[in-house]
């Protein structure tokens, strides 16, 4: 008999996505003659930049020859990429990373899942509401999470985020041991500042607890004064993991290439309470596991660094970050409240009435599609996600009817 993991069985039906389809299909039935408008995906619409694209021809044509043909690369992936990570991404930001910190990988979804995988089945677990869902589910998958009961799971910590707070979250007030940060926050678009970054990691050194970092989104940042990395905060090293994506940075979503950082300073404890690294043990996880990026899409990550790679991709970020701004000038001429859009592709908009009543008003009214809040979690009530990873065109025309509609 195969007795399947039964924590899966504790897994709630993520149904928001299939509610949204069922919900979308039912209006087209009825409303064949009105064309939606999609603002509710978090996947990019622009093609890759054109260094990039050069980047994977040549790496092509090299696998082509005896004499330049790659098999199995390094898991952690070539020096050429780690070298250009911790020179680009963290030095030139005053952040103390090197090479051989860099773990390269096909995805932050499969890093961000996996890395729990390190920590044991008792270790006491922080996320924000809302949140980015997988930080939940792979916990629960791992029996971390405890009964869920009242839209809750027990053993779970949640840090509300909140209109009052900029929705960022705060210090919990229990003991925890790990602790998921996300900025620029999916879905809720709102930035740590360096302060409130400094004041994560200063409570993760005085309580001996490990920031799990996402920062998937950071290319959206505009504002000099915040941090792109958790590892411009001093202290940072001791207690911290980040993981970062070419997903939304260079329009990767279908090419597959991200990377974490896990500092040789960071550690776990043994059960005897020695120090272990983590750096270790994610190194013997990856290998055992892991095979690698393959090699013309490193290559293309590699073509981000060049100076044509570097104008590109702010030009794919900047036409998301200028529809986020109409998005978001729109809303709040119309009397909604909003965060994010401003070094995020997303807007968090506080409806003033259910997040599902408000979704519906948007597609019957409108034929626009957004994500209702509440899908992300309990505290997302009351707010929808726009997403600006539309066109230009499909924004302004979205924002008109949105502007019709609301207006009254
Ligand atoms: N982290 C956050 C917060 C995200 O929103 C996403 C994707 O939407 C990811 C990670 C996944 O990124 P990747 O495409 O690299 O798997």
């Amino acid at each position: 008999m195969i007795r399947i993991n039964p924590h899966y069985a504790n897994l709630q039906a993520n149904y928001l996505f299939a509610d949204i389809a069922r919900r979308v299909h039912a209006f087209q039935q009825r409303r064949p003659d009105v064309e939606l408008i999609r603002l509710g995906i978090g996947d990019v619409t622009e093609p890759l930049p054109q260094a990039c694209i050069e980047a994977l021809h040549k790496a092509v044509d090299e696998m082509a020859t005896t004499s330049h043909f790659r098999g199995y690369g390094p898991e952690q992936g070539y020096d050429f990429l780690r070298e250009a990570i911790a020179l680009h991404d963290f030095q030139e930001r005053g952040a103390e990373i090197s090479a051989d910190e860099v773990f390269v990988s096909d995805g932050a979804k499969c890093d961000v899942a996996n890395i729990q995988e390190l920590f044991a089945a008792d270790v006491r677990v922080a996320i924000s509401d809302p949140v980015y869902p997988v930080y939940v589910d792979t916990n629960v998958m791992a029996g971390r999470c405890g009964a869920w009961v009242d839209d809750r799971y027990q053993n779970l910590v949640y840090l509300p985020c909140s209109a009052t707070t900029g929705y960022a979250p705060q210090l919990p007030d229990t003991p925890v041991d790990v602790v998921y940060l996300c900025s620029p926050n999916n879905p809720t678009g709102a930035t740590l500042t360096r302060p409130q970054l400094q004041q994560w990691v200063d409570y993760a050194a005085a309580n001996k607890v490990l920031i799990l970092f996402d920062a998937a989104y950071e290319a959206f940042i505009r504002d000099d004064s915040l941090p792109h990395s958790i590892f411009e905060i001093p202290g940072a090293r001791e207690v911290a993991i980040e993981f970062r994506s070419y997903s939304k940075t260079a329009g990767f979503t279908g090419l597959r290439c991200a990377y974490t950082v896990i500092p040789k300073t960071c550690m776990g404890r043994g059960d005897d309470g020695e120090p272990v690294p983590l750096h270790t043990l994610w190194s013997r996880r990856q290998t055992t596991k892991f095979n690698g990026v393959s090699y013309p899409v490193q290559r293309a990550a590699e073509a981000v660094y060049s100076l044509s790679g570097q104008q590109q991709v702010r030009t794919l970020s900047d036409g998301y970050l200028a529809n986020a701004q109409r998005i978001r000038e729109v809303f709040q001429a119309l009397g909604y409240p909003c965060t994010g859009g401003d070094h995020s592709p997303y807007i968090w908009v506080r409806t003033g009435i259910d997040a599902w009543e408000f979704f519906d008003m948007l597609l019957e009214e409108s034929g626009v599609v957004c994500t209702p809040g509440v899908g992300f979690g309990r505290c997302g009530q009351g707010h929808v996600r726009i997403s600006a990873f539309n066109s230009a065109a499909q924004v302004e025309a979205a924002m008109q009817r949105i502007h019709t509609v609301l207006q009254t």
